[in-house]
């Protein structure tokens, strides 16, 4: 069984996204969305949920349960059977499988490697997309609204966000962001590249700009230009609190 815990988070004063506003942001791995759609959350009070982590904690089980991930079959048999729990507060992004805090270990380069293959697999899409858009529409519904990251929120997860974010970065930038953030002197910068290739590869088939959505290239610009730019980006489309 899957569940969610959408956490109520405090909304900051001034201007901010219309009440129950979504924000989508997608782009590919590197590309900074991660870091950058929580640090929008903060700023304007949203919630944040991180559907990779959603696909990262699924295939983490199943590792773990020793699931062949190369048989389809054996996967989709056991998809319904962890308990996948995420939090949507910003200060404190969490994902639990079967009450397990697994925010680590889905990190790792293990699960990077597989997560797509998992990803690709339709009925794996059914499940957390239903999942994900329980949270959205809960988020939205409370008024407080919510930042939401990964690959198909703007085309299939939330078509009707309000706000579209298309992130990208070039090759290099993303292979160093990356290896930075894994901190692991085994994943060098090369490493890092190669397996990225292989996972855009993958992912190919999911990613994919809304006609709607704005694109950012971050190559070139710090995640304070980011997320000032995105923020800029719902507060244009904001009415005055209170
Ligand atoms: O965003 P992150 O790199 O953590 O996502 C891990 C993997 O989960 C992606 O490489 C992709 O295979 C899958 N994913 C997806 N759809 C999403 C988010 C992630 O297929 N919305």
């Amino acid at each position: 069984m899957i569940e969610s815990a959408a956490n109520m988070v405090s909304a900051s004063m001034g201007e901010v996204p219309r009440s129950g506003a979504v924000i989508a942001i997608d782009g590919p791995a590197g590309s900074g969305k991660s870091t950058a759609a929580r640090r929008v959350a903060l700023a304007l009070g949203l919630h944040y949920l991180d559907t990779g982590a959603m696909y990262r904690a699924l295939t983490w089980w199943l590792q773990e349960q020793k699931v062949d991930l190369t048989d389809t079959g054996a996967i989709v048999a056991r998809i319904a059977e962890p308990k996948i729990e995420v939090g949507t507060d910003p200060r404190h992004p969490r994902i639990d499988v079967d009450g397990q805090d697994v925010a680590e270990p889905i990190r790792t380069r293990r699960v990077s490697n597989s997560v797509s293959t998992v990803a690709v697999i339709p009925q794996v899409r059914a499940l957390l997309i239903a999942m994900q858009r329980d949270i959205i529409a809960s988020a939205a519904a409370s008024g407080a609204g919510i930042v939401a990251e990964g690959r198909d929120i703007g085309t299939v997860v939330a078509p009707d966000a309000a706000v579209k974010v298309y992130l990208t970065a070039n090759e290099d930038v993303r292979a160093q962001r990356r290896s930075a953030e894994l901190g692991d002197p085994a994943a060098s910068v090369a490493a890092v590249q190669q397996d990225q290739a292989r996972r855009d590869e993958r992912d190919a088939a999911q990613l994919a700009a809304a006609a709607d959505a704005i694109r950012i290239d971050t190559s070139a610009l710090s995640l304070d230009e980011v997320v000032g730019r995105v923020v800029a980006m719902a507060q244009s489309r904001a009415v005055p609190r209170g």
